[in-house]
């Protein structure tokens, strides 16, 4: 089969793969589609996330490893002792890697297990023609829901996790900081749970405007005017500011922007540490959170998705063949700040 492998920094081959071996207890899926992230760009620019030198302490594996974590196929064979998984299965997979027996797996917050990992970074992933996976990943789709949404439950969990972790009450005014994948998610995700107004801002025009036809009630361009007072102009002060840009200005705008009693939750990755006016947070009683992946969210985001309430489709903005994923995926998306997701058909 065919399958992008990582072998190194900016070293992404689309080559040859020998067939996943299903065994007992397992499912095996033939991928249909999965969606580009970024941690997959900070993998193939900078080399981080994959391991190199250790194997992962629950998959075993280590590079050289299929790239591919946001993805959704049909189930083509199921392991002894499988239940309520059949083959012909449209599903989406839920790609954490947990223990199950660590103090934070035991409370069910498997996104924080001790030895949390991915498919598609520390185990082979989706950007393949078939991978095997653990029935607790497999999630049923609806017939209304697409195979090209389902890759994008993974995300729209990520977003919709963030939300329903964050201090947002219906009626409230929140802020969204990037107007990529994640941040125009994070408005689905925001607008669902019943925001009052959203402000996005970005750089990007045309990220900007496809927020506005997915639902933001203001945009700010923060290349072209003064965020912070034209957002305080706009609104009287944000309930909720999530940060999903992942830098100092876009960190430091959205506690600007947070009204008293306020929350900023960060979405982002952050490459590097940032300043923080703690002064600041204290005259206003703001408080700062971040959230790491979901933990048992994929029913409602597929619920979410089923019933039209996050159209999740709107935000693709283009479509390529497994053997293209290096030019047209990750060199594209560092230079053309107009995409948004980019899904790759995987077994095209
Ligand atoms: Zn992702
Ligand atoms: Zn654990």
């Amino acid at each position: 089969m065919k399958a992008a492998i990582w072998h190194g920094k900016k070293d992404v081959r689309v080559e040859e793969a020998a067939l996943p071996v299903i065994s007992a207890g397992k499912v095996m899926i033939q991928t249909a589609w999965a969606g580009i992230c970024g941690s997959d760009l900070h993998a193939y620019h900078h080399g981080m996330g994959i391991p190199v030198e250790h194997v992962h302490p629950l998959t075993g594996q280590k590079a050289p490893m299929t790239m591919g974590h946001e993805f959704s196929g049909i189930v083509t064979e199921v392991g002894e002792g499988v239940t309520g998984i059949q083959p012909g299965d449209r599903v989406a997979i839920e790609p954490l890697v947990y223990c199950g027996e660590c103090e934070y797996c035991k409370k069910g917050h498997y996104n924080q297990c001790l030895s949390v990992g991915f498919i598609g970074l520390h185990a082979n992933g989706g950007f393949a023609e078939y991978v095997v996976v653990e029935p607790k990943m497999v999630h049923k789709l609806p017939e209304n829901v697409t195979l090209e949404e389902g890759a994008l439950v993974e995300p729209a969990a990520v977003a919709l996790h963030a939300v329903r972790e964050s201090k947002l009450q219906v009626g409230d005014k929140v802020a969204v900081f990037g107007a990529g994948p994640i941040g125009l998610l994070t408005v689905l995700a925001a607008k669902a749970a019943g925001a009052s107004e959203i402000v996005v801002v970005d750089v990007s025009q045309e990220r900007l405007e496809k927020a506005k036809v997915i639902g933001a009630s203001h945009i700010v361009n923060a290349a072209e005017v003064d965020t912070v007072s034209t957002i305080l102009a706009l609104t009287d002060g944000i309930d909720v500011a999530y940060e999903a840009a992942g830098a100092q200005p876009t960190f430091t705008n959205a506690l600007s922007v947070t009204k008293k009693g306020g929350q900023v939750m960060v979405i982002a990755a952050f490459a590097k540490p940032v300043e923080i006016d703690l002064f600041q947070m204290m005259v206003k009683e703001t408080s700062v959170a971040a959230t790491l992946a979901y933990r048992h969210i994929y029913p409602e985001v597929i619920r979410l998705i089923a019933s039209k309430q996050m159209d999740v489709a709107q935000v693709i903005t283009k479509k390529i063949d497994l053997a293209n994923i290096v030019e047209e995926g990750f060199e594209l998306l560092l230079t053309d700040k107009t995409q948004a997701k980019i899904l790759v058909n995987t077994n095209g």
